[in-house]
């Protein structure tokens, strides 16, 4: 028999694939601004590796990670035994949440967040809970008051996906000072390296053995590795030591693994993205408000733009032009669209095709 509590999950639904689009529409030349992927491609770098790696592909991968691992710890600052390597980061956020929360057990977050936090609690019998945001933002005060005694784990998203907002160095230790030791902090850091604040923090400053602190990172933004799925936690060794008994052998691939070590050396490639990411979104921002289209002010890959009608009208409109978006109510906001910088030329395309769906039904 099905467990019933599987009944009441919503599958999550991914931002959709080129070739779907083609296969469905017929739409060949279409582009993709939907999933926060890197728009210049994988590092060449790890291309290489990955090139120089394929005849072993019939060795089982090195379970341990141990070389990416060494390499991250020198890139990071801190010891191997303190990193756990997954496939992609949703699979070690998915393997905390199965070691830390019990039935019952509360997670809690925000409201218009990763929609994978309320979807991987729910899978292991957790209750979700989420405080609503401020002025889109997250509201770091209301989440410590809303800590209980059958609060096991925090989940929070900085740079947060959808907004993009931030918060800041402050207001975040002033939120860790005030939480029971009882309750694991899990800081998503998918976004990171677009956030060029220098008042938003980074969690590995706030890493210490005997603080519940945990932060993600990913290979699938910056480093455009997405399809391979690598990505990792930082956090006490000892957690890990239990969240090893989980995880399965052999989680991360070889060719992540090679690819991943090689992405870190590409510090041209890491640049390029950011570059790239930084005047597109300005270039868009500065579009829409040209434009008279209201906006999220953003941190991240992506922007949070508001559409005065329901924004799967303007996604399925616009996908039908070959520009493939995300429509965002899923995430509570029903008239708002979720783009990705893309390359100029598709900054460009989305901008357009966006002013003329809009105006059509002006
Ligand atoms: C894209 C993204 C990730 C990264 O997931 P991977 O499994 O590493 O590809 C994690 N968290 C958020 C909020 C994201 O948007």
């Amino acid at each position: 028999m099905i467990l019933p509590h599987l009944a009441q999950l919503t599958p999550y639904q991914a931002g959709k694939p080129l070739e779907e689009l083609a296969r469905e529409l017929g739409v060949t030349d279409a582009i993709k601004l939907a999933s926060n992927e890197n728009p210049l491609g994988p590092s060449p770098r790890a291309l290489a590796a990955i090139q120089e790696n394929l005849a072993t592909l019939h060795r089982y991968p090195d379970s341990h990670v141990y070389y990416l691992k060494e390499d991250l710890s020198r890139h990071l600052g801190i010891s191997p035994e303190q990193l756990l390597m997954g496939n992609g980061s949703d699979e070690v956020l998915d393997l905390l949440i199965r070691t830390l929360v019990p039935p019952g057990g509360e997670v809690l977050s925000t409201t218009h967040t990763f929609l994978m936090y309320g979807l991987l609690t729910q899978a292991v019998g957790g209750v979700f809970r989420e405080a609503p945001l401020k002025e889109m933002r997250v509201d770091l005060p209301a989440l410590a008051q809303a800590v209980t005694p059958q609060t096991r784990l925090i989940l929070l998203n900085n740079p947060n996906n959808p907004t993009g907002t931030v918060f800041y160095r402050q207001e975040w230790e002033e939120f860790l000072a005030a939480l029971p030791p009882t309750v694991t902090v899990v800081l998503d850091e998918a976004y990171i390296e677009f956030a060029d604040d220098p008042q938003v923090p980074s969690g590995l400053d706030y890493l210490r053995e005997d603080r519940p602190l945990v932060g993600l990172r990913t290979f699938s933004k910056a480093y455009g590795l997405a399809g391979l799925r690598i990505g990792y936690g930082y956090g006490p060794s000892e957690l890990w030591e239990y969240v090893n008994r989980l995880r399965l052998p052999f989680n991360v691939n070889r060719l992540a693994q090679v690819a991943a070590r090689a992405a870190l050396t590409d510090g041209d490639f890491l640049k390029r993205t950011r570059e790239l990411v930084f005047s597109g979104r300005d270039f868009i921002c500065r579009e829409l408000r040209d434009r008279g289209i209201s906006f999220v002010p953003t941190q991240a890959n992506f922007i949070l733009i508001h559409v005065d009608r329901p924004g799967r009208e303007v996604y399925d409109a616009m996908l039908r032009h070959g520009v493939i978006i995300r429509a965002m109510d899923a995430y509570g906001f029903p008239d708002y669209i979720r783009v990705n910088v893309g390359l100029p030329e598709e900054n460009r395309r989305f901008l357009d095709t966006l002013q003329m769906v809009l105006e059509r039904r002006g």
